[in-house]
């Protein structure tokens, strides 16, 4: 593959696929892993993830070869455009990288860079582990309670960009066809209108059932929540509950139990071979996210409940300053921080660069590197507990110093050092 404007490390080796069907890599010791900084506080969280990620790796005898690829603002400056060829095919290419936020206008300018990079590259999963850190301040009372992991389906539902905008043509001819072949007119009100469409597919859903559950069965879980309205919404999020529970039969059926088997069968009393697939409401689980945290663990749902909830779990154990998050496709992964480029503080050297640490953790993990893995949680979770944090997270403990995100970065990188 040839480049245009970026260049491939001379150092290092590309990361490949071991196996077609299951989407395992053959990851050398010292991999090329695209990154891209970002917009906005993407330049302070970036190259502070990137100083981290490193020390880790060399403290377990390896190497990262980064390649410093561009979207957003520096895509602009160097590319005149947001998203260049060379960014998307360096992600294909070397299977595995990481990214800090990109700024997406609302209403007009362009569309979300961040869903155009997980629909071009099918990363058809992003996934949230969402558990708490000791000594993070929380609004709830018993923030430990929450450990789940969100699967979110990503490249479906009314995120599809399936849309047509008010007084154009394309929208009165679908406004035509709705009113007049589907016979729908009187749902739609007169005057200007906006109209999207929500795809739910039995593809979409049961590959990233087919993860959540995986997922489960590998990290020793009890159970994969499916969560849908499909009581209001039957036949695209009532569609992805039954396809959900239909794959679990099909594939896992020797594995899973549903909840009324566990009570039929089994009086409650889950068996340790079994995974426990259940489904709930989205609003419902919304509350029960709060009300009933412990109960839950692996949830899978489609894109825009997905975003909500995992936001409203992030919340539960601290905010945006701390909440990972990865991409998942079959053999693929982009690594990114929930939050967003947060432009008022871009350049600061002030915000908290522990989403973008720890979006960096599950991609170390991806890479099989479980060792260095545990090395950063264990190096972030050491720095916080010693009080010397950035500003998001002093001002909401008593004592304790007030760094900045380079030197809150150099602590961690010490004490991977340290614990090493
Ligand atoms: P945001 O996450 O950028 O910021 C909201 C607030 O959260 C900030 O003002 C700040 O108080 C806090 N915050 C966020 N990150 C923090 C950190 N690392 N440390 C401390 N505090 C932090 O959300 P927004 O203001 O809604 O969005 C700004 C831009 O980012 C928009 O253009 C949006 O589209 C984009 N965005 C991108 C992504 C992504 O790249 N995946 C995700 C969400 C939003």
């Amino acid at each position: 593959m040839s480049y245009d404007k970026v260049e491939v490390p001379s150092e290092g080796e590309k990361i490949t696929l071991a196996d077609e069907e299951t989407g395992k890599l053959d990851v050398p010791e010292q991999p090329i892993i695209p990154i891209i900084h970002g917009d906005g506080i993407g330049t302070d969280v970036g190259p502070a993830a990137q100083k981290v990620l490193e020390a880790a790796a060399e403290a377990t005898g390896r190497s990262i070869s980064w390649m410093r690829v561009y979207a957003g603002a520096s895509a602009r400056d160097e590319y005149g455009e947001n998203l260049p060829d060379d960014t998307v095919d360096a992600i294909r290419e070397f299977r595995v990288a990481i990214k800090g936020p990109l700024t997406t206008p609302v209403g007009a300018g362009f569309r979300s860079l961040n869903v155009a990079l997980r629909q071009k590259l099918d990363l058809y999963a992003n996934v949230r582990p969402t558990y708490h850190i000791d000594g993070v301040p929380s609004p709830v009372k018993n923030p430990e309670a929450m450990d789940m992991v969100f699967f979110r389906e990503n490249t479906e539902d009314v995120y599809a960009g399936i849309e047509w905008e008010a007084g154009t043509g394309e929208v009165e001819e679908v406004k035509e066809f709705l009113a007049g072949e589907m016979g729908v007119g009187d749902k739609l009100h007169d005057g200007p209108i906006g109209i999207g469409v929500k795809p739910i597919t039995e593809f979409g859903t049961k590959r990233l059932v087919r993860q959540a559950i995986e997922y489960a069965l590998e990290n020793d879980r009890d159970s994969v929540t499916l969560v849908h309205k499909g009581n209001i919404m039957k036949f695209t999020e009532g569609a992805f509950r039954d396809w959900g529970y239909e794959l679990a039969e099909e594939e896992y059926g020797d594995v899973t139990i549903t909840e009324d088997a566990l009570w039929d069968e089994y009086d409650g009393e889950q068996p340790a071979d079994k995974l426990v697939v259940k489904d709930r409401i989205a609003d419902n689980m919304l509350q029960q996210l709060l009300t009933r945290t412990g109960q839950y663990d692996v949830i899978a749902t489609m894109n825009l409940n997905g975003d909500y909830m995992s936001d409203a779990a992030g919340a539960q154990i601290g905010g945006l300053g701390i909440a990972p998050g990865a991409n998942f496709g079959d053999g693929r992964c982009l690594a990114e921080p929930v939050h967003g480029s947060a432009p008022k503080y871009a350049g600061e050297d002030k915000v908290n660069p522990t989403a973008m640490i720890l979006s960096g953790r599950i991609m170390l993990e991806y890479l099989g590197w479980k060792d260095a893995a545990t090395l950063v949680r264990d190096a972030v979770e050491e720095t916080i507990a010693s009080k010397e944090v950035t500003y998001d997270l002093h001002r909401q403990i008593d004592g304790g110093e007030k760094l900045a995100t380079s030197e809150f970065a150099d602590k961690i990188v010490e004490n991977v050092e340290k614990l090493a």
